[in-house]
């Protein structure tokens, strides 16, 4: 197992990926909701440690299929680091099928639509894209960097490039205040970008809510479970995507779906509004249990 620089995230769809540390940390480091990469200050690894990890760990695990490229943003690696690293991934593990990374939206403003190709065709498959929320307001006030308009062209490049795109969304993200722009407009980016996979999360403080309250202010109120359901059945009532993934399953969300669109659509609004006439529902997490 290469050796980790700590704290270490993945998605959770990369349980089963060998990890390598390709940069540490996020090269933004300051959305408000985010205290992943707070302790580590960014660095691209040299490309000679990444090659030494890749190497032994070819010999420990030669079946390795699934490989993900930490930490927050290895698309921030210009392609010619970066290409390198996916032959080297391609050359030493003979059974890799995938290789995933988070990415950045200025990540895919940096590269050109060619750059991405390159990348693609290198091997990298696919990508974890934060979009969060689709509102330009909560973009700006959540500190996120980017805009509307760039994430859409992000998501544009990326999808020319051939690379599946795999969105994050964070439920109650905008409060009680903002709740409803912020599942409207979300639900309108992404009927207008068409992700391959659209997972929602929910926006949770486990170190506390300083950091977010001095960037959003004093107007936010968190939702409860009730608040957080109707935000949620309001997404996808106005969510029009072509063929997508759909996933609320993380451990932070209060009821867990998964479902394919837009065919599933009517069941999973029908499941939100059961749920929503009935405390007590087993298909709640059992800690939100009479949470409505
Ligand atoms: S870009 Fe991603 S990893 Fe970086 S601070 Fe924002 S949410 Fe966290």
């Amino acid at each position: 197992m290469p050796h980790y620089h700590e704290p270490l995230f993945r998605p959770p769809s990369e349980a089963s990926s060998l990890i390598f540390q390709v940069t540490l940390g996020c090269s933004w480091n300051q959305c408000a909701f985010c205290e992943m990469y707070t302790t580590k200050k960014f660095r691209a690894r040299p490309f000679d440690e990444i090659e030494t990890e890749i190497r032994a760990a070819a010999l420990t695990y030669p079946k390795t299929e699934k490989v993900f490229l930490a930490d927050g943003d290895a698309l921030v690696l210009n392609n010619k680091k970066l290409i390198p690293i996916l032959h080297l991934l391609y050359e030493k593990f003979p059974h890799l099928k995938r290789v995933s990374s988070y990415a950045l939206p200025k990540n895919l403003l940096v590269k050109s639509v060619n750059d991405l190709k390159e990348v693609q065709k290198a091997g990298l498959t696919l990508i974890y894209y934060g979009v969060e929320t689709g509102d330009p307001f909560l973009l700006k006030k959540i500190n996120k960097g980017t805009s509307r308009e760039e994430m859409m062209e992000g998501m544009t490049r990326a999808h020319e490039a051939g690379l599946i795109l795999s969105t994050t969304n964070l439920l109650g993200l905008g409060g009680r205040k903002y709740s409803k722009q912020h599942a409207l407009n979300t639900a309108d980016l992404l009927s207008k970008t068409h992700p391959q996979y659209i997972s929602f999360l929910t926006l949770m403080f486990p170190l506390g809510k300083g950091r977010f309250l001095s960037a959003f202010g004093g107007d936010y109120e968190e939702l409860n479970t009730q608040e957080l359901l109707q935000e949620l059945k309001q997404v996808i009532e106005n969510l029009h995507v072509r063929d997508s993934e759909f996933r609320s399953n993380h451990a932070s969300n209060h009821l867990a779906l998964k479902a394919h669109l837009p065919e599933d659509k009517n069941k999973l609004l029908k499941t939100i509004h059961r749920v929503l006439q009935d405390s007590t529902s087993s298909l709640l997490r059992p800690e939100y249990l009479r949470g409505l």
